[in-house]
């Protein structure tokens, strides 16, 4: 499904991603896990085509596609889900709009019909359920006075609409409290398929307690150092990175 090679990564010309690999199949999670600068939310970005975020050397496969070639509008309508993707706060927009919006673009590439008004309610309420969400927020502009744990469950209503076959969560420092994140985790989970896969951008061990895991990798300065299953993430609670930044220039 996705397929990265070798990936070098500039922000604002400053080389961050030093030689990215990572294959991700269908229906695996992935947890992306390293200190604060390693380049985990700059991998993110790169997948996203953000603007200032330049691949400048390597390759991004997604699908067969090369995902570089993409425009962001381009990679969402292809099935990838970038949470941050979508603007923070923004006044003006009900937060249904913005959903109706971004679901029928998707479905448009994927050859089907728009949802009318009543079928896209009838699917949204079902995917509120999920996060547990209260009906009130879809005519709320989007994000605007939500918590952090409202805006991180508005992500995975999000998600759970799109069904994208790659998602990327960057797990941003939100602090989420415990039941706010059993809620996010949950409805991660039910989002697990076979046919998705899933890369989960985290520096806590804690959420891998809740959405666990097939693969756990550790970036350190713009590389992948080590990586492994669960039991690394464990690893990583106790021993926290310093061991493994040791590991780059190991002496052979
Ligand atoms: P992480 O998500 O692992 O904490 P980031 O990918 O956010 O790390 O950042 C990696 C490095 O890239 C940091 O040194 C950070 O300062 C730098 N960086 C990230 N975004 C920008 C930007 N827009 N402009 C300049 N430097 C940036
Ligand atoms: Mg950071
Ligand atoms: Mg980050």
């Amino acid at each position: 499904m996705l397929t990265i090679k070798n990936l070098h990564a500039s922000v604002d010309g400053k080389p961050i991603l030093r030689g990215i690999d990572l294959n991700v199949k269908p229906g695996e999670v992935h947890a992306i896990m390293g200190p604060n600068g390693s380049g985990k939310s700059t991998l993110a970005s790169v997948l996203a085509g953000r603007e200032d975020y330049e691949a400048t050397a390597g390759e991004i496969l997604y699908q067969g596609q090369n995902l570089l070639d993409l425009a962001p509008e381009e990679r969402a309508r292809a099935g990838i889900f970038l949470a941050f993707q979508y603007p923070v706060e923004i006044p003006g927009v009900s937060n249904v709009y913005l959903l109706k919006a971004a679901l029928n673009s998707v479905r448009k590439h994927r050859g089907l019909d728009e949802l009318d008004a009543m079928d896209f309610l009838a699917l949204v309420r079902e995917k509120m359920k999920l996060v547990k969400m209260d009906e009130s927020f879809l005519q709320r502009a989007v994000n605007e006075g939500f918590s952090g744990g409202e805006k991180k469950r508005n992500e995975i209503l999000q998600m759970a609409i799109l069904e994208p076959t790659l998602a990327i969560l960057d797990e941003t420092d939100s602090g989420l409290d415990i039941d706010a994140l059993r809620i996010v985790a949950d409805g991660v989970n039910a989002l697990r398929s076979p046919e998705r896969g899933l890369i989960l951008v985290t520096h806590y061990q804690r959420l891998l307690n809740y959405i666990v895991p097939d693969y756990v990798h550790v970036l350190s300065q713009g590389r992948i150092v080590k990586s492994g299953d669960k039991k690394l993430a464990l690893e990583l609670e106790e021993k926290g990175y310093g061991w493994l930044e040791q590991d780059k220039n190991p002496v052979a």
